[in-house]
């Protein structure tokens, strides 16, 4: 989900740059040829396209130093932004407002591309900080002196534009606020989602976890899917010897060994007290016999320190999607009573 998340960040990022080249370039061609182009773009447009061009070098060919290139990229642009609206309101008052409008006019976009490259808290510190040295540009222009040369329509040209800044910022960044709280929610949804699907002592999946499993398998009828139920041997004799505090830990050992070394896309669950059950979809009679074979020497692999050697019976069963679970889950049972009574520590097929 956020690999998914961050694939289309980048896709934006991309799309962003190869717009932002496209736009300086298409500017600086036709501002050059209108006669337009300002003493400070005729330097500025081609540094731009040589930062943009080498951002898109780095990310390419260096995806380690991706940040950087972004940062540094950020950090240029909205430089130029500043140094323009800087130079133009102090330093030339030809095509004042043409040259302020322009600036001005794209400024939103340097905020919205602080959202996409940066996390959001930098991305909040970053635009706001680009706005208020934005807005630091009057109040130079104050201290130096020439505001009596600026028009009516120049001042209210700035203040249309500061307003809109603002609001777009205070979209923005109320935007991002949402997305944080929505992603906290959606964190601990999926956390309490997997609480309440997991059984606390062994670690594994619960009863609910499992029926979980079984009713999506089910929505593709047809699949064949290995049911194999594990019950401890001898379990009450252990909890009468050593007391339930080491049964309880004998249960927790077992079921993390026998998780450890599960098949891709096996689940398995505590089914009930001391029995558990593994689904192994896509699995044929045979191949499930080899499986629950396995559980059953994994099971006796390491003895525990104070009990010794724990044992497991187990019954299987493969049942067919689509079908009724209840009666495979029946022959399982069957299975491994069957497994029971001829001596327990075997499979049987149900
Ligand atoms: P069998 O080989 O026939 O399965 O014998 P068994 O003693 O294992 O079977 P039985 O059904 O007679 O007893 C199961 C025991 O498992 C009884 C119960 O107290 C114990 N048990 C079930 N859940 C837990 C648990 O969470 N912790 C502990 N310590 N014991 C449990
Ligand atoms: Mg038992
Ligand atoms: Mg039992």
């Amino acid at each position: 989900m956020d690999e998914i998340l961050e694939r289309r960040r980048r896709l934006v990022v991309n799309l962003l740059h190869a717009a932002g080249a496209a736009t300086v370039a298409a500017l600086w061609a036709f501002e050059s040829s209108a006669g337009l182009i300002t003493d400070l773009d005729r330097y500025a447009y081609p540094v731009l396209l040589l930062v943009l061009g080498v951002g898109f070098g780095v990310r390419w060919l260096r995806p380690r130093h991706r940040v950087m290139a972004e940062l540094g990229a950020y950090g240029v642009f909205a430089g130029y932004f500043i140094t323009a609206i800087l130079s133009f309101l102090i330093l030339q008052p030809d095509n004042r407002v043409y040259t302020v409008a322009n600036t001005l006019q794209w400024m939103p976009v340097i905020y919205l591309a602080a959202f996409f490259f940066f996390p959001r808290r930098l991305a909040v510190m970053a635009s706001w900080s680009v706005f208020a040295l934005a807005l630091l540009v009057p109040v130079a222009a104050l201290l130096w002196g020439n505001l009596a040369s600026w028009d009516g329509a120049l001042i209210s040209l700035l203040a249309n534009a500061y307003v809109v800044h603002l609001l777009t910022l205070a979209c923005l960044s109320l935007l991002a606020l949402f997305g944080t709280r929505y992603e906290h929610v959606q964190r601990r949804a999926r956390a309490l989602e997997s609480a309440v699907l997991t059984d606390p002592l062994t670690g594994v999946a619960n009863r609910r976890g499992l029926e979980r499993a079984l009713e999506s398998l089910n929505q593709t009828p047809g699949r064949l899917v290995g049911l194999i139920l594990l019950d401890t041997d001898h379990f009450k004799a252990v909890n009468d010897r050593f007391g339930h505090i080491i049964g309880d830990e004998v249960l927790a050992d077992l079921g993390q060994r026998l998780s450890a070394r599960l098949r891709r896309g096996d689940i398995l669950g505590r089914w009930g007290g001391e029995e558990f059950l593994l689904i192994t979809p896509d699995t044929i009679q045979m191949t499930a016999m080899g499986i629950a074979e396995r559980m059953r020497a994994i099971a006796r692999e390491v003895p525990h320190p104070a009990v010794g050697t724990i044992t497991v019976s187990a019954g299987v069963a493969v049942w067919m999607s689509g079908t009724p679970v209840q009666e495979a889950l029946h022959r399982a049972d069957m299975a491994l009573y069957a497994a029971k009574a001829q001596g327990r520590n075997r499979v049987e097929a149900g």
